[in-house]
């Protein structure tokens, strides 16, 4: 009996992708191993944070970086560092402040809450048109800096491959004003080339999503930029319980040397990250930037391969790609069948979950991402009782 049948949980088989919702996907036997291993003995966090940050920074280009227990985790530090900088007493305040931070319109999702949790309020720039038809119009460098006033602290970016304004056009103007940009990187790898692209087009600070492509725990994440930021991130997420002269910030953190003294426990203190997540997440960014494309893509393309021989001939398939990643489209004779084979591999035992993101086409997808290489031909086989 599995872990999960232990404790009277249907298991699951993943053809749906990381997400969170179903706890993401299977680890690489050396991440799991790591989280093991770091499991048996005992680390100084702030030590651990700073080989974290050794490593983010060679992965990234980021002057800096630290470990944090999921890209929205770094979006809230990321929001404290801006909002308190080096200041312990406006630390030890937030989430009470009158500060604002920028985002464009078509920009708000529901993982912008983590800025206004860690204590700014968002408000909203531009009016995008593509509904309207027009489809021409976004939110504009110019329309954003219309948008400052004297309670603007930040501005929040989040990346698509298609976000607007530009990236380095928000930068130019936000720095003209003095104001930091923080960019909602988390679901934007693969391309491996985005670890850096922010960084480069000018990012104070990027978040990104461990449990995602990267392929650490779910409860891991990334927030990489500027060097006096993330020192302020980390100081408002560890533990300082310790008296003053104990605390040496490493040479990595050397910024937070400049506190006049130590905060309290700070406000990202309900987002600490336990060593084993750290651990599992810097082996599986060296394995995510140690692996090519082609290697990435192999390894999913084969996953998709061993679906595809168990399945019935008269199934019509095709392959689509996300952006990188290879899907295995199952053709069914319209939405109505997509949404009955859906549900009924969903409610199986144990629970098959694929990808609906163009069920209404008549297409139920399979996602090599998060399926484990022992479940494709498992899934076949499911599939094809199904549907017979
Ligand atoms: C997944 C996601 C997040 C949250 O990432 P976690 O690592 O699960 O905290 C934030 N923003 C965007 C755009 C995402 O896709």
């Amino acid at each position: 009996m599995s872990l999960w049948e232990g404790f009277g949980l249907t298991p699951i088989i993943n053809a749906y992708g990381t997400n969170t919702r179903l706890s993401g996907g299977p680890l690489a036997p050396e991440v799991a191993a790591a989280m093991v291993e770091a499991s048996r003995a005992s680390v100084d966090i702030l030590d651990l944070q700073a080989a974290a940050c050794r490593e983010i920074a060679r992965a990234t280009g980021a002057e800096a970086g630290i470990a944090t227990a999921g890209a929205s985790a770094a979006l809230l530090l990321g929001t404290a560092a801006i909002l308190a900088r080096l200041d312990a007493a406006a630390m030890d305040r937030l989430p009470r402040t009158e500060a604002e931070f920028l985002i464009a319109r078509s920009q708000r999702n529901m993982y912008d809450r983590a800025v206004e949790v860690a204590g700014a309020r968002l408000v909203e720039v531009g009016i995008p048109d593509r509904v309207a038809g027009a489809g021409v119009r976004d939110a504009t460098a110019a329309e954003f800096a219309a948008a400052i006033t004297p309670a603007t602290r930040g501005i929040l970016w989040v990346a698509q491959p298609h976000s607007e304004p530009p990236l380095p056009e928000l930068v130019e103007m936000a720095r003209a004003h003095g104001l930091p940009v923080l960019v909602d990187a988390a679901a934007q790898l693969p391309p491996a080339a985005n670890l850096r692209r922010f960084i480069t087009e000018g990012a104070d600070l990027v978040a990104f999503s461990g449990g995602k492509a990267i392929g650490g725990p779910q409860a891991s994440g990334i927030l990489a930029g500027r060097a006096d930021l993330v020192a302020s991130a980390l100081m408002q997420m560890l533990d300082l319980d310790l008296p003053a002269a104990q605390f040496r910030p490493p040479v990595e953190f050397a910024a937070a040397r400049q506190l006049s003294h130590l905060p309290r426990h700070g406000i990202g203190r309900s987002c600490k990250v336990g060593r084993e997540e750290v651990a599992g997440l810097l082996v599986a960014l060296r394995r995510f930037t140690r692996d090519t494309a082609a290697d990435r893509a192999a390894r999913w393309s084969a996953r998709l391969d061993a679906v595809q021989a168990g399945l019935p001939a008269a199934l019509t398939t095709s392959r689509i790609l996300a952006g990188e990643v290879p899907m295995l489209a199952l053709h069914l004779p319209d939405a109505d069948a997509a949404r009955a084979l859906e549900a009924r591999l969903r409610q199986g035992h144990p629970a098959a979950h694929l990808n609906p993101s163009r069920i209404r086409d008549g297409l139920l997808l399979i996602n090599p991402i998060a399926l484990a290489d022992a479940d494709a031909p498992r899934l076949a086989t499911l599939v094809t009782e199904a549907l017979a």
